[in-house]
């Protein structure tokens, strides 16, 4: 049987069956403008057959990408209105982005760096540029948090992956090194006991935050993958985007939030699709992710509700966008008072008297 290889073009997907020949002048103008790349792992969980296969959507190009709304951006979040030195984002008071390199095992069709990412694009930090964000890091006592993202900071050896972690463990202020990765669903041979070991830095604290948006990716592989992050002592968290015709069903969703728990991954974000370019086709409204998140409480254990996030375009940082179970109802006589949901549906008024001055 022939090795199965990562498509990197437009016509290996028509070539794999995974798109249809007469769409090849188009994607390929795609692909042009934005990254292709898909592994043999997640291929092998398309069913070809499917024109609606919610991995295939995730990551065969799709015309629609050609078409740009005026309200997206290439740069939606505003990473570089926030970066003071190469490979630094510092947003938020206490925590920094750390981009090591701006390419990934695969490439999703709704990347909110789809600009960034990719081969051709930006260059992975040199040498100097990293010792220069290594060294604002160091100037910051601020910052508590390191957050290694990119492109996907595990595609990158152990041996510099250690190197990176080591730099880290000498600067004393920072106590928590955070890293986000597709890796362990895209190439999960990747996630080697050695590459675990590579990530912990003496006396901090290594979580690793798993990029899923359908229950399918949890391949056995990748389960494996995730269950050797683990059991190397190393917590895990996941972030999910909400996307169209991918898992904007309750079904879906809460199938993919209990998968990630019984894997001993924490659900943390549920992201609304940014404004990237080309992505309209995959966004929901916010009202269908809201309706979305109501459905998941009662429904599911606590510990599969993700907290439903927007970035704010221009780099104004995440804001929780749920729905709110909570209200003012009209005041009562002695002190404020409030109507609260159950996750029924039912609503309560919660007294006024419950704390004494
Ligand atoms: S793995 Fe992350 S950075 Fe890479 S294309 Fe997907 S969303 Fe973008």
């Amino acid at each position: 049987m022939p090795r199965a290889t990562t498509h990197r073009s437009a016509a290996d997907l028509v070539a794999a069956r995974l798109a249809p020949p007469e769409a090849l002048r188009e994607l390929e103008r795609v692909a042009e403008r934005y990254a292709v790349s898909l592994t043999p792992d997640l291929g092998a969980l398309i069913d070809p057959d499917d024109p609606d296969d919610p991995i295939a959507r995730q990551f065969v190009p799709d015309r629609a990408e050609l078409d740009r709304q005026k309200s997206e951006s290439a740069d939606p979040i505003g990473d570089d209105a926030n970066s003071p030195v190469e490979g630094i984002v510092h947003r938020y008071p206490d925590r920094v982005l750390l981009k090591l390199a701006h390419v990934c095992a695969v490439y999703c069709r709704f990347c909110f760096r789809r600009e960034m990412v990719g081969p051709g694009r930006r260059r992975a930090l040199s040498a100097a540029a990293l010792a220069a964000a290594l060294g604002y890091i160091r100037e910051h006592r601020e910052i508590w948090e390191v957050i290694l993202t990119g492109g996907d900071p595990l595609i990158l050896s152990a041996r510099r992956l250690r190197a990176v972690m080591a730099a880290l463990a000498l600067v004393d202020h920072v106590k928590v090194v955070r890293i986000h990765t597709r890796v362990p669903i895209a190439a999960p041979a990747l996630i080697t006991p050695a590459l675990a070991r590579a990530l912990k830095a003496s006396g901090k604290a290594t979580y690793v935050v798993l990029h899923a948006n359908h229950p399918r990716e949890l391949a056995p592989a990748a389960r494996a993958a995730c269950a050797r992050l683990v059991d190397a002592g190393i917590p895990m968290l996941s972030q999910s985007v909400l996307l169209r015709g991918v898992n904007d069903d309750p079904v879906t969703l809460a199938t993919l939030m209990r998968t990630l728990v019984e894997c001993r991954i924490k659900p943390y974000y549920l992201h609304h699709g940014d404004l990237a370019p080309g992505t309209s086709h995959l966004r929901t409204t916010i009202a269908q992710g809201q309706a979305l998140i109501r459905s998941l409480r009662g429904r599911v254990s606590g510990l599969c509700q993700p907290a439903y996030v927007l970035d704010i375009p221009g780099g104004h940082g995440k804001s929780p966008i749920g729905p709110s179970y909570i209200r003012a109802a009209p005041a009562a006589p002695d002190g404020e008072c409030f109507e609260v949901e159950d996750f029924r549906g039912g609503r309560h008024i919660y007294p006024p008297d419950a704390t004494s001055e």
